[in-house]
C-alpha cells in the first residue's frame, strides 16, 4: 500500500467519524425529547424491556464484522449516555440549581438578609425551657450586634422518654423575647401540620436533620411565606439535600437557607463528621446561602472556634452554634452548648475570621 493509497483511507475513516458522530448527536436529541414527554408523563426514565427490544433489532441487523456482543457493548453505552443526557435536563430544571437561576438567592429575615456576602451568625439555646432562659441568652445576643435568635420549641430526641420541648409554649416564649429584644427566631417544626400555627410566633421554620426526607413537611413547609432553614439530614448524600431543598422550592417558597451539620459516618472523635467541602459544593450547585451548624457537627465546644473559622474561610454565609446560660444544666445537648463566658471568647476570637470573609 503506498502512503497515498493510506491517506485515503484515513481521510475515509475521519469523514465517517464525523458522520457517526453527527448521527450520535441526532440521536441524542431524539432521546431528549423523548426524555421531555416522560418527564410529563411521570413515566421512569429507564425501560429495560424497550432497551432489549433495540439491541435485538440491532443485532438483528449485525452482518458483521463486529460479533453481537461488541456490538451489543458499543450501543449499550450509547443508550447509556442517552439516559445520563435526560438525568442532566432535569438537573438542569431544578429551581434550586445555579443553572437556573446564576445570582445569588438573598434570604430576607426580618431585615436581616443571609447570603448577601456578609456572614450571619445565629445562636441561643438547643431546646427552650423558660421565658428567662431565652432573654438571658437573648440579652447576650443583643449585646453583640446580632439580630438572629435560635430556640428548639419541639424537639426530635432519640428517646421518647427524654426532654420533647415546650411545644407551642416555646414558640410563645420565642415571639416574646424576639419582641422585646427587637430579635428574629428561627425555631424547629417537626410535623405539617404545626407550621400553620407557627407562622405567627417564629421567623424561620427549621427543618431538621431527622426531618430531611419528610416530604410532606417539605412540601408544607414550601406552601408558606416565611424562610425556611433546612438542615442536611444525618446520612444524606448532597444529591439528596439538594432534592429535599427542592421540594420547598417546588412548592413557592424559595426562601431557603441550607445548613450543613455534620453526616454520620465511622468516626467517633466528633459527634458527626462535618463535610466542610460541601459548602462550595452546595454554593456552586445551588443559589441558595449555605449555614454551617458547628455545635451539631462536632458535638465538641473545643472544635466550635475552629471549625466555624473552617466554615467562614471556606465561603459559609453563617455559623450557627448553641449557647445557654448554664449548659451544665441544660435539659438538651448539655455537653456541647456554650455558656456566655464561652460565647463571649468564641465570637471575639471569630472576628479577624469575620472581617476577612467579608472582603
Ligand atoms: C437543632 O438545631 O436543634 C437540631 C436538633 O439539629 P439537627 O436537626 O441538625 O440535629
Ligand atoms: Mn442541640
Amino acid at each position: 500500500m503506498t502512503k497515498h493509497e493510506l491517506d485515503n483511507l484515513r481521510d475515509r475513516i475521519d469523514e465517517m467519524n464525523v458522520k457517526l458522530l453527527e448521527m450520535i448527536n441526532e440521536r441524542a436529541q431524539l432521546v431528549q425529547e423523548i426524555g421531555r414527554v416522560k418527564e410529563t408523563q411521570g413515566v421512569n426514565r429507564y425501560d429495560p424491556v424497550r432497551e432489549r427490544s433495540m439491541l435485538n433489532l440491532i443485532k438483528e441487523h449485525n452482518d458483521g464484522p463486529f460479533e453481537n456482543s461488541t456490538i451489543e457493548h458499543i450501543f449499550k453505552e450509547i443508550f447509556k449516555a442517552g439516559l445520563e443526557l435526560q438525568k442532566d435536563d432535569h438537573r438542569k430544571a431544578l429551581l434550586v440549581s445555579r443553572k437556573k437561576k446564576p445570582e445569588d438567592t438573598v434570604v430576607n429575615v426580618k431585615g436581616e438578609l443571609i447570603g448577601n456576602g456578609v456572614p450571619k451568625f445565629v445562636f441561643g439555646p438547643c431546646a427552650v425551657e423558660s421565658y428567662e432562659q431565652v432573654a438571658q441568652v437573648a440579652q447576650q445576643v443583643k449585646a453583640k450586634g446580632l439580630k438572629l435568635l435560635r430556640g428548639g420549641a419541639y424537639k426530635p430526641r432519640t428517646s421518647p422518654y427524654d426532654f420533647q420541648g415546650l411545644g407551642v409554649e416555646g414558640l410563645k416564649i420565642l415571639k416574646q423575647v424576639a419582641d422585646e429584644y427587637d430579635l428574629a427566631v428561627i425555631s424547629e417544626i417537626v410535623s405539617p401540620n404545626a407550621i400553620e400555627q407557627a407562622l405567627d410566633y417564629i421567623d424561620v421554620i427549621q427543618i431538621g436533620a431527622r426531618n430531611m426526607q419528610n416530604f410532606e413537611l417539605l412540601k408544607a413547609a414550601g406552601a408558606v411565606n416565611k424562610p425556611v432553614l433546612l438542615k442536611r439530614g444525618l446520612s444524606a448524600t448532597i444529591d439528596e439535600f439538594i432534592n429535599a431543598a427542592e421540594y420547598i422550592m417546588s412548592q413557592g417558597n424559595g426562601q431557603i437557607i441550607l445548613c450543613e451539620r455534620g453526616i454520620r459516618t465511622y468516626e467517633r472523635a466528633t459527634r458527626n463528621t462535618l463535610d466542610i467541602t460541601a459548602v462550595p459544593i452546595l454554593k456552586q450547585e445551588t443559589h441558595l446561602p449555605v449555614m454551617v451548624d458547628v455545635t451539631h457537627s462536632t458535638g465538641r465546644r473545643d472544635l466550635l472556634l475552629p471549625a466555624a473559622k473552617a466554615a467562614l474561610a471556606i465561603g459559609a454565609d453563617g455559623v450557627m452554634a448553641e449557647v445557654h446560660p448554664d449548659p451544665a444544666v441544660a435539659l438538651s445537648d448539655s455537653a456541647q452548648q456554650m455558656d456566655f463566658a464561652q460565647f463571649d471568647a468564641f465570637f471575639e476570637a471569630l472576628q479577624p475570621a469575620f472581617a476577612h470573609a467579608q472582603r
